[in-house]
């Protein structure tokens, strides 16, 4: 899905003035800020060699939909995704991006999307689909919903105005940046969907600043979500936190704990719903560096499974922990596994348990790998601080880059 083509893309150091932007500056010590900048050359680099967008893509055409499983009033209902083929996230033109996100490769690449192609791929889904028929629609365009540089809101205006025509709607989600949803975008869809709830998806990966910000270039702080969470609530819209799973550069062990201890914080903070994102391999991204060299390996299976238990345990209807199915708009290269025996069974048993955050779902799974390869991965410690073995390893990818040249 996610073609190579010639040229390259303008990696703009600050692409428009962020206006909208009320992210805290990333207060690490010096040393600190010298690695973001490492992982930001490098995230940059390997979006100049994503090319342009392909002249052929039709930008009235959506990317694709797919029916998942949503939630109202506690309810397992149906909830149609609908993939829009967007802009691309402002981010990725400012930083090079989050780290392990490739979603820019199915985008336009920074060339405007007008509001009547975005209507037009909507217009696509509803003579395709009978919207009807979910109560949950949530409309994803790989980057910022609310962020004006990304998409007119005239486009969400008139897409909210469809979505009226629908009564059994009860419920839309978008996903936008903290920093890239201004009060008044937020206010107007809320208002253009009458009465709709509204549900502003976002990465917040995790609340540990040294993850969020070093090893997945995220740029804001608990501070910003904390600030963005109110704000929400104040104008009656909902928010869900999405969380990484295995960002690179931690060890298994570690990003189970992070997992575990950022919804901890959610929970803390009155959350009761997240979504867990689970990292895969995606083409032009500093983790697809990672894995080429065997620095990076996506989750295992039965961490996901630890880590729902240990929710489960610990935070009991306090946290509901959705796991999102690893299915995105571009191409992944690897993703979450097992051995290979075992892993149909354990996904299965996972979308059973998303229906219900039924944990029971996995009694009884079992594999030889459990005790052995999986236990091994999560004994693993690296005794260096994380600032350092992002050092290390950037520096190993680098020179096997410039090896390969
Ligand atoms: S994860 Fe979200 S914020 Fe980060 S680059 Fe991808 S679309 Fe942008
Ligand atoms: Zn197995």
């Amino acid at each position: 899905m996610c073609a190579r083509v010639g040229g390259e893309i303008i990696i703009l150091e600050k692409a428009i003035p962020d206006t909208s932007s009320s992210a805290d500056v990333f207060t690490g010590v010096p040393s600190e800020h010298d690695v973001l900048n490492e992982v930001r050359a490098l995230a940059g680099e390997l979006r100049r060699q994503n090319g342009v967008a392909p002249q052929d893509l039709d930008f009235t055409i959506p990317i694709g939909w797919e029916e998942r499983v949503g939630y109202l009033d506690g309810q397992p209902v149906r909830r149609l995704i609908i993939f829009l083929r967007s802009t691309g996230c402002e981010w990725v033109e400012k930083t090079g991006g989050c780290t392990m996100c490739g979603f820019y490769c199915a985008t336009s690449r920074g060339r405007a999307v007008s509001a009547e192609e975005y209507i037009a791929q909507f217009e696509y889904v509803m003579d395709a689909v009978d919207l009807g028929d979910y109560p949950i629609i949530s409309i994803y365009n790989d980057g910022n919903l609310f962020n004006e540089h990304e998409m007119p809101v005239a486009a969400i205006e008139k897409i909210c105005s469809y979505i009226n025509n629908y009564q059994n709607i009860k419920k839309v989600v978008v996903e936008s940046r903290i920093d890239y949803s201004p009060d008044e975008h937020v206010l107007r869809m809320k208002k253009a969907l009458g009465g709709r709830q509204l549900e502003v998806a976002f990465g917040f990966e995790s609340a540990n600043p040294l993850v969020m910000n070093l090893c997945i270039n995220k740029g804001f702080s608990t501070n910003n979500f904390d600030h963005f969470h109110s704000r929400m609530q104040s104008m009656g819209v909902l928010t869900k936190p999405l969380l990484l799973v295995k960002p690179p550069f931690l060890t298994e062990a570690e990003a189970v704990r992070d997992i575990v201890e950022t919804v901890a914080y959610c929970v803390s903070k009155g959350i009761d719903y997240v979504d867990l994102e689970v990292t895969t391999v995606e083409k032009n991204t500093v983790v697809h560096e990672l894995w080429k060299n065997n620095l990076y390996r996506p989750s295992w299976l039965w961490s996901l499974v630890d880590i729902l238990q240990q929710c489960r345990e610990r935070f009991g209807d306090r946290a509901h922990v959705y796991v999102s199915p690893w299915t995105y708009s571009v191409e992944s290269l690897d993703w979450a596994r097992n051995c290979g025996k075992c892993d149909d069974e354990v996904i299965r048993a996972i979308d059973r348990y998303n229906c219900r955050f039924d944990v029971t779902e996995f009694d009884g799974l079992d594999c030889s790998c459990r005790d052995s390869e999986w236990k091994e991965a999560v004994t693993k410690a690296d005794p260096r601080k994380i600032p350092e073995r992002i050092r290390e390893q950037l520096a190993y990818v680098r020179s096997t880059r410039i090896s390969s040249l």
